[in-house]
């Protein structure tokens, strides 16, 4: 039976990269990061815990892909650079099997980003996985949910809506054949974190938000920090590619909706918009423009002759009465 330190040291420990934001990693009773002269530390959590966000007996590679992924997709709509993160982590039990492949996933996307795993903590009980990111941004840069203006354009990176296709098709409330729950089970299992549009946005975008809990629901998050309203063009909408080829008011639902995407909606000035595509097309990412910042508040969708739609907007909510 592994000890937790043998398990620490085994899956959670690796030696630190020199000349990285890491002075001291795991080991010791804090770790030390040094975030770039003059820029300002950007901190999130969050937390999966199992029959809550992820099924239980879940593919714990991917697990731990994306345990980090949503983490990272904070840092992103921040604008922010990752320098590290903590783990902490209830298992039931200390399944070597589970813990190799657990840490893989988690360890090979932190290697993607360039970032250490410094510290955390470990515990037994019901599985709940916790990270903490810290991330940096040169003071006044970073890409707040209170920055946008009337006029503004609203913009999505990616595509919007199979992540959620694939959960209802897995819960069986939607019926998809094999081959198109395999293309799509990838965006709701393995996101993928919008870091380098993130970081090609600074000084562009006015305002940006990660899209976890469903597009109308997260832009409804800038519009009241922001205090103003939006107009989105429901036939602009990213429709993810299986989710493209199914009905009408499902792509609607799903892609307004749909949650889990982690793509980026942010806002910016129309006279950016060469500076938006260029940053898109620097960072690897399609972006597309779906709407407009309005001086009147509210959040209305309409088709693309400017038809009123009535989507009500049911962005996910742990605590909303059924
Ligand atoms: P303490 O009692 O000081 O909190 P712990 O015994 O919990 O320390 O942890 C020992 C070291 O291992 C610390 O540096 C801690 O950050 C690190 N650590 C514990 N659990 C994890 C984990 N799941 N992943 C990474 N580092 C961990
Ligand atoms: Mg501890």
């Amino acid at each position: 039976m592994l000890s937790e330190f043998d398990l620490i040291a085994r899956y959670f420990t690796r030696p630190a990269r020199p000349g990285g934001a890491v002075l001291l990693g795991v080991g010791d009773d804090c770790a030390l990061l040094a975030p770039p002269p003059g820029e300002t530390l950007a901190i999130s959590t969050d937390m999966l815990v199992e029959g809550r966000h992820f099924f239980a007996g879940a593919d714990p590679e991917a697990l731990g892909h994306k345990a980090l992924a949503v983490n990272l997709s904070d840092l992103a709509a921040m604008g922010a650079r990752p320098l590290g993160f903590t783990l902490a982590l209830a298992l039931p039990a200390a399944d070597a099997t589970w813990l190799e492949a657990f840490s893989r996933g988690l360890l090979a996307l932190a290697d993607e980003h360039g970032i250490e795993l410094v510290g955390g903590d470990t515990t037994r009980g019901p599985l709940n996985i916790c990270i903490t990111v810290f991330g940096s941004v040169p003071g006044g840069r970073s890409l707040r949910r209170d920055g946008a203006a009337a006029g503004d354009e609203v913009w999505v990176s990616g595509t919007l809506g199979d992540a959620r296709l694939a959960l209802e098709a897995l819960l069986q409330n939607e019926r998809l054949p094999a081959d198109m729950l395999q293309a799509a089970a990838p965006r709701l299992h393995r996101p993928t974190p919008r870091i380098a549009l993130g970081l090609a946005l600074r000084g562009i975008a006015s305002a940006a938000i990660d899209v976890s809990d469903g597009l109308l629901g997260d832009l409804g998050h800038i519009l009241e920090r922001s205090a103003l309203g939006a107009v989105i063009d429901a036939d602009a909408l990213p429709f993810g590619a299986v989710l493209a080829s199914q009905a009408p008011e499902l792509k609607r639902e799903f892609a307004l909706n749909g949650g889990d995407d982690y793509e980026l909606c942010f806002t910016a000035p129309p006279a950016l918009r060469a500076s938006v595509e260029a940053a898109a097309a620097a960072a690897g990412v399609t972006v597309t423009c779906i709407g407009r910042i309005t001086q009147q508040a509210g959040l209305h969708v309409t088709d693309g002759s400017g038809h009123a739609l009535a989507p009500a907007s049911r962005s996910f909510d742990h605590f909303a009465s059924p």
